[in-house]
């Protein structure tokens, strides 16, 4: 970190995506069609790759935004409540007519599951409300995005984070058709082995084909491309240079969401302005961190954690 930015505070993260509530359901055995079964528990968590990267951005003590939409029923009040209690600035929030996005998750006594997933009001952001919202913002200094919110708007927060000189992030999750002329206004396309698999239809088990994978996905335009790789770590690639970033040797319990706490630690690490090799760094931590603990949100690391790991 540069000694200018340590003493005053550093640009904001805007994460433009998806905020559900997730509805896990605990049952002996999943019910046949037209059957009735009594289950034994039922949670609530907060979800959606937006959120949960917008929270593990926060926890580590930077400002971030939350650009996005919830539905006009209780569960849009109760989002906003996780996003207060997170510290995150929900003013680039629209509460819209309908339901809020919403995962209903089955979980039976072998642990397989059933998801059902209601984009809701994550399917009604409106690009040019989102646009707006980019360019009128102060101090934004990285726009982190992921593929639960329409085409339309992942493009607009890439392009509009770019023109007003703000680093972008794109998160290619899930897997879908992103199209290739947003990739020039993409400082970092950040795709898990799968996703990098059928972005590209190459190989990437082994490092040397995640590397060559990353160097081709760097063709189209985008300026830095991260493979994540699990407990393998990541490979990263820009036009002229490549390498390795090592994961952290953790006990790791659950890997839920360890993709979204390397995005938001990536986010943060950026906004801090450390180097390409110490943010990759940030967020190898915080990946590695959320697989030390069960769930998405509660496993997202603090700062103190974070510190603590790098040493
Ligand atoms: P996703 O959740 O999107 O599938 P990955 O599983 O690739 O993403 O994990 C993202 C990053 O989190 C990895 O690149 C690595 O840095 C870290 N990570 C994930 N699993 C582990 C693990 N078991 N041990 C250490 N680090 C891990």
């Amino acid at each position: 970190m540069t000694s200018d930015t340590s003493s005053s505070i550093p640009p904001r993260v805007v994460v433009v995506g998806s905020l559900n509530i997730d509805l896990v359901v605990g049952l002996e055995r999943m019910p046949h069609p037209g059957e009735t079964v009594f289950g034994h528990s039922l949670e609530r968590h907060p979800g959606g790759k937006g959120l949960n990267q917008a929270v593990a951005a926060a926890r580590l003590g930077v400002p971030v935004t939350m650009v996005g939409a919830v539905g006009d029923d209780g569960s849009g009040d109760w989002l906003r409540s996780v996003m207060s209690a997170e510290g995150i600035d929900q003013s680039g929030i629209s509460t819209l007519a309908g339901t809020s996005g919403a995962a209903v998750i089955e979980v039976d006594a072998t642990g397989a599951n059933r998801i059902v997933v209601i984009p809701g009001a994550n399917d009604l952001v409106d690009a040019t409300v989102v646009a707006d919202y980019i360019a009128s913002s102060p101090d934004v200094g990285v726009v982190l995005t992921q593929g639960e919110v329409p085409m339309d708007v992942i493009v607009t927060a890439m392009r509009a984070g770019r023109a007003r000189g703000a680093q972008t992030i794109l998160n290619p999750a899930p897997a879908r058709e992103y199209p290739r002329d947003v990739m020039d206004s993409v400082n970092f396309l950040v795709p898990n082995e799968h996703e990098a698999a059928l972005m590209t239809g190459l190989e990437v088990g082994s490092t040397v084909d995640a590397v060559e994978t990353a160097g081709e996905m760097t063709r189209w335009g985008v300026g830095c491309v991260v493979i994540t790789r699990g407990e393998r770590g990541a490979v990263w690639s820009t036009a002229t240079n490549s390498g390795q970033v090592q994961a952290f040797r953790v006990h790791a319990v659950d890997t839920v969401a360890a993709g979204d706490a390397f995005c938001g630690g990536l986010a943060v690490g950026l906004v801090r302005g450390e180097t390409l090799s110490e943010a990759l760094r940030w967020a190898s931590a915080c990946g590695a961190l959320a697989a030390t603990k069960a769930g998405a949100v509660p496993s997202l690391p603090t700062l103190d954690e974070v510190q603590e790991l790098l040493g």
